[in-house]
């Protein structure tokens, strides 16, 4: 434990003054653009970067359902039909 070191989180803490940093985006995506999407389900849970098995793939991981979503040439499709299950079990959805 090292309560004393801080944990950088881009989506909760979006930068004020953008053009100002280096900020890496996640493949191409904005920031902002990052914490205004949500999952398409009805839940509309907040996406999270990566995919639970790979945190660097260009995917955006559903925080409830665990659906992972693609980005394509840097536009995250979310779309239900698009949607990929990661590592999170999701008993539905799977057969079709
Ligand atoms: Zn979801």
């Amino acid at each position: 434990m090292a309560p004393n070191v801080p944990i950088p989180n881009p989506i909760t803490n979006p930068n004020p003054n953008p053009g100002s940093g280096v900020t890496q985006s996640h493949w191409g995506l904005d920031p902002v653009l990052l914490e205004v999407l949500a999952c398409p389900a009805e839940h509309h849970a907040p996406l999270t970067p990566g995919a639970p098995d790979d945190p660097g793939a260009p995917s955006l991981t559903c925080t409830e359902c665990g659906r992972v979503y693609p980005i394509r040439d840097g536009i995250p499709v979310l779309l239900l039909d698009e949607a990929t299950l990661g590592g999170t079990a999701v008993d539905s959805a799977v057969l079709r």
